[in-house]
């Protein structure tokens, strides 16, 4: 894209755009992350919201799991201006603490190096810091406005008030469905016949539970780690907060010897904490209330197809392909779908048919590649981060990495700490898995590792990361 010689902006961010009203329905993630950038390009941005204000009564904050933020989300925030602000309420974690049965830790580094981190956010803090950035930049949110899907014939959006019940058509030059996973938008434009859909729910559902924090708010485990309790076909998870807390996560089968239906009041789940998670249990005394209170939620992967109808609607973020939280993915993918909108409507402007085409064409690869990626991963977590033989290879990797940086690149790294696209990480993550199991196969220790045939397999099977 050329820039302007004088500002260095892209040559749209000049233009005057207040003509240009665009309607985004959810005011989740990244509904307001993409107004913020489309308000600072000029454009007039209402977003609608179906929850009352969060800010209001902090109760309908929603979820109050914590999210992992990586690099692709990180570049996302920084070209709005806002990881500054965003980096005073995060935890970067460098790796995952694993804990025994017996209580044992085991630290294995997400990457090779203190930079190659995730960062633990509040996704209450975060969804707060994005909407009161986007009023900053001029959009208008209207809470409690469940959008109930289109007007086809005029074009309008169509919204009913939680409240008063009363509705409203609005008319703009284009709708973008931020409305997540469940989308109103994208359940009519399926009404409307022209959607291929298909939605898998996983058959684990997830509670939320706490670990509070120690004396002056100190946190009562590492706090510079994701912790897992994996457990082979369930797991516990918990993310460090700010103020000392853990946000916890256990997923557990809905059915079978040991679930959700089995662990049906809160005394079994402490039974079964006991049992399982016994060095967690001291950590977590309101833990029964919790289990108790909390909802249960599902897990759903979601694709979709085409994200847009006539240049005039178009589904972004887990609206048009939700996935399964495991490679801690779901947000920082929705918030690349923002990075290459923008660097579309920068190249294009708003030439809404070709946009939302080039979009869709863009990404659909991506985004179906970071589904199967996200479900190859939910594995790896419950179960293979405990076995020894995943651990040398994750090792071997490393060395790998270390002797050949511009030709492997884990897996893991690819997805999380580079914007390779998520279809290349897929595909040269197989390619890489294949030679991990060549090379390591036959042997027990690094010093082992036949590095002659390793070189040959490399230069063979891998393109230098910088030619793709
Ligand atoms: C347990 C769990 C853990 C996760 N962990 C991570 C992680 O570590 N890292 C990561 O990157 N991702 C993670 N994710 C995924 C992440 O939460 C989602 O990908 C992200 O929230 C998607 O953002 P979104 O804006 O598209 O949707 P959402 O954040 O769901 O926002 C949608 C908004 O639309 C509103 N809405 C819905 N329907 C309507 C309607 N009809 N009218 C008006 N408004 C409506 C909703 O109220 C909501 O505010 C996790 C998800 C789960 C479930």
């Amino acid at each position: 894209m050329s820039r302007d010689p004088a500002t260095g902006e892209a040559p749209f961010r000049n233009m005057q755009n207040r003509s240009h009203k665009i309607t985004l329905v959810g005011a989740g993630l990244t509904g307001p992350l993409l107004a913020i950038s489309l308000a600072q390009r000029g454009f007039s941005i209402q977003i609608f919201e179906r929850r009352p204000d969060m800010r209001l009564t902090r109760a309908s904050a929603g979820r109050s799991i914590n999210l992992a933020v990586s690099t692709r989300g990180i570049h996302a925030l920084r070209e709005a201006g806002l990881w500054d602000q965003m980096s005073r309420i995060i935890i970067p974690m460098k790796g995952r603490m694993m804990h025994s049965l017996a209580g044992e830790l085991t630290f294995q580094p997400y990457g090779k190096n203190d930079t190659e981190v995730i960062n633990s956010i509040s996704r209450a803090d975060l969804n707060v810091a994005l909407m009161n950035a986007a009023e900053a930049q001029g959009v208008t949110i209207h809470f409690n406005e469940r959008c109930t899907g289109m007007d086809w014939i005029t074009g309008g959006a169509r919204f009913r008030n939680e409240q008063s019940g009363r509705e409203t058509t609005v008319n703009s030059e284009v709708v973008i469905g931020t409305d997540g996973s469940a989308s109103a938008l994208r359940l009519d434009m399926q009404r409307r016949g022209r959607l291929n859909f298909t939605q898998e729910q996983l058959d684990y559902g997830y509670k939320e539970l706490t670990i509070t924090a120690g004396p002056g708010g100190k946190h009562v485990l590492e706090p510079h780690a994701l912790h897992i309790w994996p457990r082979g076909a369930y797991m516990l998870i918990a993310l460090p907060n700010v103020d000392g807390t853990f946000a916890c996560i256990l997923f557990l089968p809905f059915e079978g010897r040991e679930s959700l239906a089995v662990l049906d009041t809160a005394e079994k789940a402490l039974h079964f904490f006991e049992q399982r998670f016994s060095d967690a249990v001291p950590l977590m005394p309101q833990l029964q209330e919790n289990y108790a209170v909390n909802p249960t939620g599902s897990m759903v992967t979601v694709k979709s197809a085409p994200w847009h109808v006539d240049g005039k609607v178009l589904l972004l973020g887990d609206a048009a392909h939700a996935i399964v939280p495991f490679f801690g993915q779901g947000m920082n993918c929705a918030f690349e779908d923002c990075t290459v909108f923008l660097e579309l409507l920068d190249r294009l402007g708003p030439d809404w048919p070709q946009l939302f085409q080039e979009f869709e064409q863009a990404r659909k690869i991506n985004t179906d590649a970071i589904a199967d990626l996200a479900l190859e991963n939910f594995v790896e977590m419950r179960d293979r981060v405990a076995d020894p033989r995943f651990l040398f290879r994750k090792k071997v990797e490393l060395a790998l990495e270390a002797k050949y940086p511009r030709h492997f690149v884990p897996k893991y790294a690819m997805v999380t700490f580079h914007r390779v696209p998520y279809s290349v990480a897929l595909s040269r993550g197989k390619i890489q898995d294949r030679l991990l199991a060549e090379l390591c196969d036959p042997i027990a220790r690094v010093e082992e590792l036949d590095w002659k045939k390793a070189d040959h397999l490399i230069h063979r099977d891998l393109i230098p990361m910088e030619s793709l």
